[in-house]
């Protein structure tokens, strides 16, 4: 049943770390001192944490030497890849020239001048303004008080309710959580904030049953007109969902769903905020997600990939509508962070996109990358655990499923107390490769930088550790 064939070159040995690292001293400390984010510390403690002491290109090492293929950037950020010495280079200089100065008060600062205006180049023509956070979160912190300030200042203040989606993710502090559609983030610290509704997901996979795409697409657009109606159009504010959602886990919408959702939003006249965080700087083959889905939102949140994670940087890119009423009659906007264009953070997003266009990163994801990820995606369909898998730029997600079937429809998922998705993401980290569970969908979104031969390997180790997962499941008497 299983085509487990243990091979060699897939063993992950490279003891390429110079310096001896103490791991068991490393994960003590680490355990009695640092809470890391949506961990569950008590497991982390019998586990010990893993210790990353280093990366290049698309690896990383951990502290006892082990090789990993990091196939999901960072955390989605990495675009332009690990061990770039002039993006290190850029925050140096500027580190030594200005290492910071506020952008408050009637002051601005040369990389944050010259990122403002290279972003207003970069993206949809709507887009001639920004505003600079540090964080993802912080852009839609942001999001959520500029369009409240706008249509106070359009003279309808009762426009306070922002619909997002269930299951999108949208950030951690509260506004940013409040968006975000994850159940277990609302159970924790009174959330959702007022003001702030939820329609479903355009997840065909799960919910298309009995439609084409097509019209499914159309339907899941339509809970959001249902919405409006329910809440009061007067009462609406804006619209926000990412292009395609990714700590959902890749959930990539139809074709129809997004044209669908402007086409709503004009009708009543409806801010349309894109929240592009991940899809954002190329991860979809385009600079935006919005541009692949062929919508023209009126305001972006963007973070990770600007500077490809080398220095924490998000921002709002703020649409001719939103700005002109800003600027033109809003007075004082009473909202901004100490590091909001963040002159070290600014200098290392300049360089980065300048690789980023230097080496065509975003037009490889559309014409070479991305069409080889989902051919090599597609074939690990005729694995015996894989129901479905969909690809979107260079990021991809496939379902573990119990019973195979003709359709995504028909497959048969495990119970989810079995955690196959978790069980199979141990023996990918294991055997040297970085896939996240989402559930039991397994996901990657690798660095932009990937060569088709780094994906042929992490694609192999892929179909190596669904092999070994396939061995447990069978073993455990869990296979249909
Ligand atoms: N929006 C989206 C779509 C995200 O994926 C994330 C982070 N994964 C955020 C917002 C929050 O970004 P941050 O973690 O930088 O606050």
């Amino acid at each position: 049943m299983t085509t487990n064939t243990p091979v060699a070159s897939l063993r992950v040995t490279a003891p390429e770390v110079q310096e001896a690292y103490d791991t068991q001293a490393l994960q003590q400390l680490d355990s009695a001192h640092y809470l890391h984010p949506f961990t569950d510390h008590a497991a982390l403690r019998e586990r010990g944490a893993r210790v990353i002491v280093r990366a290049e290109d698309v690896y990383l090492w951990d502290s006892d030497g082990k090789k990993i293929i990091d196939g999901m950037a960072g955390l989605w950020c990495v675009n332009a890849g690990y061990g770039r010495a002039s993006i290190a280079d850029a925050v140096h200089a500027q580190l030594l020239q200005l290492p910071f100065y506020n952008s408050f008060f009637n002051t601005t600062n040369v990389p944050a001048v010259k990122l403002a205006a290279l972003l207003a180049q970069l993206s949809p023509p709507q887009f001639q303004h920004v505003f600079f956070t540090g964080s993802g979160s912080e852009a839609n912190d942001t999001i959520v008080r500029m369009v409240r300030r706008y249509w106070q200042l359009a003279g309808k203040p009762g426009r306070e309710v922002i619909i997002s989606r269930r299951n999108a993710y949208h950030g951690s502090t509260m506004a940013g959580a409040s968006l975000g559609g994850m159940p277990g983030m609302h159970a924790q610290g009174g959330l959702p904030i007022p003001g702030i509704d939820h329609i479903g997901q355009p997840n065909y996979a799960e919910e298309g049953r009995g439609m084409s795409e097509a019209e499914f697409g159309l339907h899941a657009a339509g809970w959001l007109e249902e919405k409006i109606l329910e809440v009061g159009p007067d009462r609406v504010a804006a619209f926000i969902g990412e292009p395609v959602q990714g700590a959902g886990g890749v959930i990539i919408p139809p074709a129809t769903y997004w044209p669908e959702i402007q086409r709503i939003c004009d009708k009543y006249d409806i801010l349309l905020v894109s929240d592009e965080v991940i899809c954002g700087f190329g991860r979809l083959g385009t600079w935006f997600g919005c541009q692949l889905m062929g919508f023209e939102p009126d305001l972006i949140a963007f973070a990770k990939g600007v500077t490809s994670g080398y220095v924490p940087l998000g921002g709002v890119l703020v649409g001719s509508r939103v700005a002109h009423t800003l600027i033109e009659k809003g007075g004082d906007f009473n909202h901004g962070f100490t590091y909001s264009g963040h002159p070290a953070a600014c200098a290392a997003a300049l360089e980065n996109i300048r690789i980023l266009q230097a080496e065509h990163l975003v037009e490889r994801v559309a014409l070479e990358t991305g069409p080889h990820l989902k051919a090599r995606f597609a074939s690990l369909v005729a694995h015996p655990l894989v129901g479905h898998a969909e690809t979107c730029g260079l990021a991809a997600g496939l379902n573990l499923v119990r019973r195979k079937g003709q359709t995504a429809h028909d497959c048969e998922a495990f119970p989810s107390t079995h955690a196959v998705g978790m069980l199979c993401r141990k023996h990918m980290f294991d055997n040297g490769v970085i896939m996240r569970a989402v559930g039991d969908r397994m996901i990657v979104a690798p660095p932009l930088s990937i060569s088709v031969a780094r994906i042929d390997e992490m694609v192999e180790r892929i179909r190596y550790c669904l092999d070994l997962t396939l061995e447990e499941v069978v073993a455990r008497g869990w296979m249909a």
